[in-house]
């Protein structure tokens, strides 16, 4: 097994990442649940995620918590309590759209609301953003850096799933990226293959492929010299969620496939890997004297 004191130097970090949003937000469940529904739903996240707080607190370790803003308006008292557990409060926008169904305006409106929102709640900051459904696109770079963000982190460089955006000069085994704007892009782990990768960064993966295995897969990953980024969110560990009937055999799997192993599965990952925070990532490269500005790094 590989001890939290065997990956916890500055050079091979592991930083876990939760997207705070409940079960019905999902994209998979979109066709059936109307924005104008969501405040008649089983409101189950802050549950869920107090669940995880205490599962980190356990072990010591810090996350990156991308809460969406529509979640901060209707449970500020969650927000509050993430960031007094020392976590990172990060911005997941404010209603869920995929960034290409958004006008860059709207697009603007949704992540300065979300921000502020997140800024009056907390106090701090807000540094990071990560889109939806990792629904990336190059107009929206400028826009979040305009907006006062530090770092993106919605770059998952698969081709396993049809929803995901893409950048430009980010690939797989460059795990943070200085983009020519200066926003930083922190990449979502993979298992590198070619200028792809084999996804292993959380999701319906991690719920899909054996611990023992996953962990192996990010044993090799931290022997990279690269850090390892991992996100989930508390909808995945609930496995009484609501069932919600009529919609895609595909999109049933990806929300409901073994949801009742991923709690075991989370605090096991915990408990093998000592984790911080996605900003703490980026200080760490910015630090190394490898890391020259306006370039593109890779971790060797
Ligand atoms: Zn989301």
């Amino acid at each position: 097994m590989l001890s939290a004191s065997t990956v916890s130097s500055r050079a091979t970090r592991a930083a876990l990442s939760i997207d705070v949003e409940d079960w019905f937000h999902t994209e998979n469940l979109k066709s059936a649940i109307s924005r104008d529904e969501w405040a008649s739903c089983e409101f189950r996240v802050e549950r869920n995620t107090m669940r995880m707080l205490e599962i980190l607190d356990a072990r010591d370790s810090r996350a990156t918590f991308f809460v969406l803003g529509w979640v901060a308006e209707q449970c500020p008292r969650l927000v509050r309590a993430i960031a007094a557990a020392g976590h990172e409060v990060a911005s997941h926008g404010y209603g869920h759209d995929l960034i290409y169904s958004l006008s860059p305006s709207e697009f603007r409106a949704d992540i300065l609301r979300s921000k502020q929102h997140l800024e009056d709640l907390t106090g701090r900051q807000i540094h990071g953003y990560r889109a939806p459904c990792f629904s990336i696109t190059e107009w929206a770079i400028p826009i979040l850096r305009e907006a006062g963000f530090t770092y993106d982190s919605s770059v998952f460089p698969t081709l396993a799933h049809d929803r995901y955006g893409r950048l430009d000069g980010v690939e797989a085994g460059k795990p943070v990226v200085l983009l020519p704007c200066g926003l930083y892009e922190v990449c979502i782990s993979c298992v590198r293959l070619g200028k792809r990768g084999i996804p292993w960064g959380g999701g319906g993966y991690f719920r899909l492929i054996p611990y023992a295995l996953w962990r192996q897969g990010i044993r090799v990953i931290l022997r990279s010299g690269s850090p390892y980024v991992f996100y989930t969110h508390p909808w995945e560990i609930d496995p009484d969620q609501p069932r919600i009937h009529g919609i895609k055999n595909s999109n049933a799997f990806r929300q409901h496939v073994n949801l009742s192993r991923c709690e075991s599965r989370f605090t096991a990952l915990v408990r093998d890997f000592s984790s911080v925070p996605l900003y703490d990532l980026i200080e760490d490269q910015r630090l190394r004297p490898t890391f020259n500005n306006h370039e593109s790094w890779m971790c060797q």
